[in-house]
């Protein structure tokens, strides 16, 4: 199934004992452009820290109740370690915050294990980290929040800039950027690849593509129809109606709010038959 990530942004974070917080933003790394991190603003309890929450450590979404299980304590979140989440986060921090929790840094999985048990691997310095984070390029992570915004450019001129991000739900890799281009193209916002990104200029807050305005301008026109690049989510469940409706539905992610689905839940459409 794919998300929409701007629609995570508020769901509650459910630790074994209470609630840590509200998902704030997403950290991605910046090589391999996959969510590693939910930013999560944590809740009165202990003074609206932000902590990092490992994609990997999440259950799936809840819809209905907009929040995730993670399997933490409040007291390990309460006494983990600071980030500054204003700032690109480098693998160091990445390190001692994996320490702290003892979990499996992705880092070290073996490729091409992703669905098999995790591969043995050599215990590396933080030294050794960072050398190795040097010689692919330097990934950083990278906040999807501070990234909404930017302008895009395609070959031969601005475009738009970035509006949201489609991810698949299982590896958490971004597919598409959806663009607002109506300053270009009225009223239109289109799913650009992420492969078609050539580079993105932190510093001065743009998105550079490999693809001629005109290409941009047919590419996908963004609505839930085209998420179905193979990997479908045939309903969209409009919240808090639960009312379910098929593709072929004008009010196929076309409420204010709801949620795509693979399942057959809620209540069907009068009209579309859900
Ligand atoms: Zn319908």
């Amino acid at each position: 199934m794919h998300i929409l990530l701007n629609s995570l942004i508020g769901f509650s974070l459910k630790a074994v004992d209470g609630e840590i917080g509200r998902v704030h933003d997403f950290y991605f790394d910046d090589a391999a452009w996959t969510v590693r991190y939910l930013v999560v603003r944590t809740g009165g309890w202990f003074s609206g820290r932000m902590v990092l929450i490992p994609s990997t450590e999440l259950g799936k979404p809840d819809w209905e109740r907009h929040q995730f299980c993670v399997n933490l304590t409040c007291a390990q979140v309460k006494e983990s370690p600071d980030i500054d989440t204003e700032k690109p986060v480098y693998r160091q921090q990445e390190i001692i915050l994996h320490d702290y929790y003892q979990w499996l840094p992705y880092w070290k999985v073996g490729i091409g294990s992703t669905v098999g048990p995790v591969l043995p691997v050599q215990e590396i310095s933080a030294e050794t980290a960072e050398k190795e984070s040097k010689a692919a390029g330097n990934p950083h992570l990278r906040s999807t929040r501070h990234i909404r915004g930017y302008y895009i450019h395609a070959e031969d001129g601005n475009i738009g800039h970035v509006d949201d991000y489609v991810a698949d739900d299982k590896e958490w890799k971004l597919e598409y950027v959806v663009a607002d281009t109506r300053n270009v193209f009225p009223g239109k916002k289109v799913m650009m690849q992420v492969k078609d990104i050539s580079s993105v200029e932190w510093l001065d807050y743009s998105v550079h593509m490999n693809l001629k305005k005109e290409e941009v301008r047919n590419s996908p026109e963004f609505n839930a129809a085209n998420l179905e690049f193979g990997k479908t989510s045939r309903y969209w469940i409009a919240l808090p109606s639960r009312i379910r409706h098929n593709a072929d539905c004008p009010y196929y992610h076309n409420t204010k709010t709801g949620y795509f689905s693979d399942e057959k839940e809620g209540t069907p459409c009068g009209k579309c038959g859900g």
